[in-house]
């Protein structure tokens, strides 16, 4: 086997809904959305599946995808994106990080990831060669020091990665921090790598930049997305980057050659969602916003302590008074979830995943689910106290 592959483990994420489904637990580990997608885009599916397209699309994605999405987008960058030199329709999010990764990494090449981070970004890294920098992000409110950022720049990262609003923590990067990074981007002729496909999930008063709308970031900015919490889609796989031609001429082979393409009919479906009116992201919000209000509440009234996420669906509880009990004698994190979804019937995501600190005392919940589940699991986690 090769050295890269004995250098990461499989995604702690998807192993916890392996375990919580063997176990029949509620699961609040892997992020995605109990309900169906918009009744429009199904029956859009369900056309596609007669009338087609069944075969290949264009490699960097379908015209009408990549317009819908120059459209949608171009909003929210402030500019107008060249649908045919500026968008690559990637299988995911997963896969535009990775694409972007591969894209601009020689092997060797450093690369700045705030921890915490989504665990992707670790395996991305070592799969296009890179070798990770971590900046830490500091609670309660996930403040970094911006001299470290420039530090890594001066010691030569090609990039910086920065999930806005940020998994697992919740964090939603402010204009200025935006600006501080963008310039030192700028300033020593490197990237920005954005994910940001809970752009739509960021509660009031936060508001969603996209970092390739502030002055002078496009050119260093490949913004990642997807369509998966959007549009409650998670399964059809559909992501894709935005950058300037330059990367999207280099990005779009790299994509060709990983995967060709993103499947047809699920973007000629898709392509119904990017042209809903703002109405649908403002109820998408509303819906979010309710749960996020209630789950935090439902946690309260049990006394477990959490983070208040600022983005995301995502919340950190604090076990630390856990793993102090006799019950737990030198339990893990990982040991704890586990405990947790056979003891309990909850599953959740252990914290050191998520973090390059040895971080052992948090677990993450997503509350992207039917309010009888989330009532559910606030039931079930009361029986831990
Ligand atoms: N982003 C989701 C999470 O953190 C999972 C995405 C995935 O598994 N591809 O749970």
């Amino acid at each position: 086997l090769s050295k890269r592959v004995q250098t990461f483990t499989d995604s702690v994420i998807r192993r916890m809904t392996r375990i919580s489904d063997e176990y029949g637990a509620i699961n609040l580990s892997q992020g995605f959305p109990d309900f169906d997608p918009p009744k429009e885009i199904m029956d859009a599916l369900a056309e596609a599946a007669y009338k087609g397209p069944h075969q290949y699309s264009v490699t960097f994605g379908a015209p009408n995808f990549r317009e819908a999405l120059a459209q949608k987008q171009g909003k929210a960058i402030h500019r107008a994106i060249d649908p045919n030199k500026e968008i690559v329709v990637t299988c995911g999010g997963t896969e535009a990080m990775m694409c972007a990764m591969m894209t601009i990494c020689n092997p060797g090449d450093k690369v700045m990831v705030f921890s915490p981070f989504y665990e992707n970004y670790g395996a991305d890294a070592i799969l296009s060669g890179a070798d990770p920098i971590y900046i830490p992000l500091i609670p309660p409110e996930y403040e970094f020091d911006i001299t470290l950022v420039e530090q890594g720049f001066r010691d030569g990262a090609k990039a910086i990665i920065v999930c806005n609003p940020s998994n697992p923590c919740g964090k939603v990067f402010r204009r200025d921090e935006l600006m501080a990074i963008g310039e030192l981007a700028v300033r020593y002729d490197a990237f920005v790598v954005t994910d940001e496909v809970y752009e739509h999930m960021v509660y009031a008063p936060n508001k969603h930049i996209c970092m390739a709308s502030l002055p002078g970031m496009y050119e260093h900015t490949i913004t990642c997305n997807s369509l998966s919490k959007t549009y409650s889609i998670t399964g059809w796989r559909l992501g894709y980057l935005i950058g300037p031609e330059k990367v999207f001429e280099a990005a779009k082979k790299v994509h060709d050659f990983l995967t060709v393409g993103a499947a047809a009919p699920l973007q000629e479906a898709a392509t119904v969602g990017l042209k809903f009116s703002d109405e649908y992201y403002e109820k998408l919000l509303q819906t979010y916003t309710e749960k996020r209000n209630y789950f935090l509440k439902g946690l309260d009234k049990i006394g477990l302590k959490h983070n208040v996420p600022q983005g995301t669906y995502f919340v950190l509880i604090d076990i630390s008074d856990f793993l102090e009990l006799p019950q737990f004698p030198g339990f893990s994190d990982l040991e704890f979830c586990e405990w947790m979804i056979k003891n309990i019937g909850v599953a959740a995501v252990p914290g050191s995943s998520f973090f390059k600190e040895d971080v052992n005392h948090l677990i993450r919940l997503h509350f992207a689910r039917e309010k009888k589940t989330l009532d559910e699991a606030l039931c079930r986690l009361e029986k831990m106290k």
